[in-house]
């Protein structure tokens, strides 16, 4: 029985064991499901808890890695509000100097320079 896809409702996912995921640059390749229609990608638990240990065992895991935000409006500028987990992580102030890297055509990356 083909499992439909819970992202676009109207593809099946089929077995692959190609997923890539890009963690801190090193690739790790997972098995899991794919979407045939809109490409979305499941890994099972199981297997990212497994690529969880691997990357900690590395030293790469760090808390949160990717999060979700919405950018918003202040004044004439855009404002990008950092998380409070992630503000913990980093030991934060709110005071430090940043630097803004455009990294690729949707890639920022935000570097803490100091306090
Ligand atoms: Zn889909």
């Amino acid at each position: 029985m083909a499992v439909k896809c819970p992202v676009c409702g109207k593809g099946e996912l089929v077995a692959v064991d190609d997923i890539v995921s890009d963690i801190e640059g090193i690739i790790f390749v997972e098995r899991g499901d794919r979407c045939n229609s809109c490409g979305e990608e499941f890994i099972p638990a199981e297997e990212s808890a497994k690529m969880i240990k691997v990357a900690r065992r590395l030293g790469i895991w760090g808390e949160p890695l990717k999060l979700r935000r919405k950018l918003s409006r202040s004044g004439r500028g855009i404002v990008l509000r950092i998380p409070s987990d992630l503000q913990e992580s980093l030991g934060l102030e709110g005071d430090e100097e940043v630097t803004l890297s455009k990294v690729g055509k949707k890639r920022i990356v935000v570097e803490v320079k100091s306090a």
